[in-house]
């Protein structure tokens, strides 16, 4: 189905949720380093949002943070503004820094569950009041996004990044240029929408709500960790990670299609952890396609092991993913069952 054209209601309304990052900076042209605006302020940093017939409310971090800077706690008090103030707003918007951006959305896709509203998340590569500023395209639109509603109902009930004119799944984006305005990528799932002189919806690829009322799951457990295989890696690193005490989960970074060496003392390794209940999740270090395991010889040791295959599922979302399934104390056998299934778009089966 090619991708349709729609109009936002007037009268909307959107809570601006302004986490920090470089949209929010400003440059001190004394000593050059950049320090937070103050976005209470929105339409004097953006005056074209007063345009909008929208009520737009802001809350703010306090103090505002570089994204490096976030963590799980960070994600937990996001998710409870948005509960808090969910039946008030026709949707939401949050700034945030695009370093852990991914990392964020793809928390918040878990952690609102039964979302029946947007939740867009935005950010800029560079400070809203400079001259080539991003800032203000991704802000406005984010804002337009997220009030989009039709017959009633939100036209992206989805926790999604929107970034240089292209509207993303928020659980399947990567980070991937540090210097473009085009910072972000979704290899394994196209656009949600893109914009240009009109927003363009591709609906056939939005979810849809459940119906359900929003529940929150805002436990994480952090005993998970990232093992990315390269040539050459020493036994003795590998399963100094691995044996890493109270660890519970592993994404293993593997090659193309899920692909990992045949060595004896590699295939030990992963069997005594996999022994010691570890959940071993192999996500490819290509950041398009899919962990197609047993394909070749090479992923087929794996597959024998109980290694998980996370198919299409990205580095940032597969550790997440993992995160907040321990922190819902489910078995590592429960957690291997769910780590296969789509619980918010995040992977093609
Ligand atoms: N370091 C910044 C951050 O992630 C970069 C940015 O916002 O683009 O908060």
């Amino acid at each position: 189905m090619p991708p349709q054209k729609t109009k936002s209601r007037s009268r909307a309304s959107v809570l601006l949720i302004y986490t920090g990052g470089t949209i929010g900076m400003i440059r001190d042209h004394k000593t050059g380093t950049l320090k937070p605006v103050d976005f209470q302020q929105i339409s004097d940093e953006v005056p074209e949002i007063g345009k909008f017939n929208y009520k737009i409310d802001v809350v703010s971090f306090n103090p505002v943070i570089d994204s490096s800077n976030m963590g799980s706690e960070h994600w937990i008090r996001m998710a409870e503004i948005i509960k808090k103030n969910y039946e008030k707003y026709t949707g939401f918007v949050i700034l945030h820094g695009t370093d852990t951006m991914a990392y964020t959305a793809s928390a918040l896709s878990f952690m609102l569950e039964n979302l029946s509203k947007p939740v867009v998340i935005t950010g800029a590569m560079l400070p809203v009041r400079e001259v080539r500023t991003d800032a203000r395209e991704n802000l406005i639109t984010a804002i337009e996004i997220a009030a989009t509603i039709e017959k009633g109902k939100a036209v992206v009930p989805e926790v999604c990044v929107y970034f240089d004119y292209l509207l993303f799944r928020g659980n399947r984006v990567t980070k991937v240029n540090a210097s473009k305005f085009e910072a972000f990528a979704s290899m394994n799932l196209p656009p949600l929408a893109e914009a240009g002189v009109h927003l363009r919806f591709n609906r056939n690829l939005i979810l849809k709500p459940t119906g359900k009322k929003l529940k929150l799951n805002l436990g994480v457990d952090s005993s998970v960790g990232v093992i990315r295989l390269f040539p050459g890696m020493t036994r003795q690193w590998f399963a100094s990670q691995l044996r890493c005490e109270g660890m519970k989960a592993v994404v293993l970074e593997t090659y193309g299609s899920g692909n990992a060496p045949t060595h004896d003392w590699f295939l030990e390794e992963l069997e005594l952890a996999a022994r010691h209940g570890m959940v071993i999740v192999s996500v490819s270090q290509c950041r398009g396609g899919s962990v197609e395991q047993g394909v070749y010889a090479t992923s087929a040791g794996l597959e024998r092991l109980g290694v998980i295959g996370g198919s299409d599922m990205t580095i940032e979302t597969a550790l997440v993913k993992l995160m907040l399934l321990f922190g819902k104390k489910l078995s590592p056998k429960e957690v291997a069952r769910q780590m296969v299934k789509p619980l918010s778009g995040e992977l093609t089966i």
